[in-house]
């Protein structure tokens, strides 16, 4: 029977559970055996205990519980050569050659780094008689499928990742409550959100929340943004609106590529005779239930995952499982990830255009 290992790694989100479950439960019903490695890579390097056969049943009610419950973690020794190595023993001791990784770009950009040294893994850990020729010599290939975890929606050549529609969910369940209190005491309020280079979680927040304001990396306020701002916002209180709701992304900055702070923006509101407070959501925004697209999201894509496992030759690249208009579909994982570096890049050098396109690319 064929063994299939599924891990979450990186940053946590909303949805990884979903898509344990559904790689357990998948290769279970394609006649193989699953395998949970606990704690990211950690659990593969330190073997053991840490990689656990999972049965039906040990997947219950995974679906709507957030965080992941086989732990992650950030894993210095699998960055290391020699950490690879004692990872592809390990996972040779247990029989397993087939890899289902839900995490970010750095944690699938190690994954395929794993795949490609495997081969030359295996023949060191003969050469130094950790392991026999016979014991390696049924593990030829490695088979690696990505699926993406992770709240900021930033891994290009898919449309949504798994745990970004929670976070979003619960940014504008949090912006709900502040504007209560706001309109209340026709207050502003600045609201902090996560995302990193990527700006998803605010501007999809600002719509939904109907925010006065937003700053995103992708769009670096222009000179002279402070007058623009008042502007906009007096003519929203014009009208009536009786709060202020300025939404900052963690990675917002101006033309000059200085960070924009949300205390920075509340002196300006303060200044204009505002009476301004400042909310930041932290890590409220990765915690709590799945939203409902989150455990769709991670079941389909879980089962392609396996689905991919196990029409996977050597030849073929590992794949990323994506959403592209709503289709679940499967792109080359290191593509993906390499796209993602040039947005990163292109936001860098403030070529936002080509960093937009590169974004929405297929
Ligand atoms: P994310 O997956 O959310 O982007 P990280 O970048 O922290 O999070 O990556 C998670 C883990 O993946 C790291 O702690 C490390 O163990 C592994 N990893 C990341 N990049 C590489 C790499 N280039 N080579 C090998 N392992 C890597």
């Amino acid at each position: 029977k064929r063994r299939i290992g599924v891990m979450t790694s990186g940053g946590d989100a909303p949805g990884m559970n979903g898509s344990v479950r559904a790689v357990v439960r998948m290769a279970l019903y394609s006649n193989c055996e699953a395998y949970a490695i606990y704690e990211g890579y950690d659990g593969l390097v330190k073997g053991g205990d840490m990689i656990k056969e999972m049965q039906w049943e040990d997947v219950r009610g995974f679906l709507s519980e957030g965080g992941t419950l086989i732990g992650t973690a950030r894993c210095m020794e699998f960055m290391q050569r020699d950490g690879r190595r004692t990872a592809a023993k390990n996972m040779i001791l247990k029989g397993i050659d087939a890899l289902v990784i839900c995490g970010g770009d750095g944690s699938l950009t190690g994954a395929d780094k794993f795949r490609d040294e495997w081969p030359s893994l295996l023949e060191e850990l003969v050469e130094k008689k950790e392991l026999t020729s016979e014991q390696v010599a049924p593990f030829k290939h490695l088979n690696i499928v990505g699926l993406v975890g992770s709240i900021d929606n930033d891994l290009s050549m898919t449309d949504a990742t798994i745990g970004c529609y929670s976070s979003l969910a619960r940014i504008c369940e949090a912006i709900d409550s502040v504007d209560t209190t706001a309109t209340s005491h026709q207050r502003a309020f600045v609201v902090e959100t996560m995302g990193r280079h990527c700006g998803w979680l605010t501007l999809m927040a600002g719509v939904a929340t109907g925010s006065d304001f937003i700053f995103i990396p992708e769009q670096p306020a222009k000179e002279g943004w402070e007058g623009n701002m008042l502007s906009v916002i007096q003519k929203h209180r014009h009208l009536g609106k009786r709060k202020t709701i300025v939404i900052v992304a963690e990675g917002a900055i101006d033309e000059n590529l200085n960070k924009i702070t949300p205390h920075q923006i509340k002196e300006i509101l303060s200044g204009a005779g505002l009476d301004t407070r400042v909310t930041t959501l932290g890590h409220v925004q990765r915690g709590g239930q799945p939203a409902a697209y989150d455990r769709m999201l991670s079941t389909l894509q879980g089962v392609e995952a396996v689905k991919a496992v196990l029409e996977a030759t050597p030849e073929t690249p590992s794949p990323v499982i994506c959403m592209i208009e709503n289709k679940i579909v499967r792109r080359p994982l290191l593509e993906a990830v390499a796209q993602t570096k040039k947005v990163a890049e292109a936001i860098e050098r403030k070529d936002f255009k080509t960093a937009m396109e590169l974004r929405d690319a297929e």
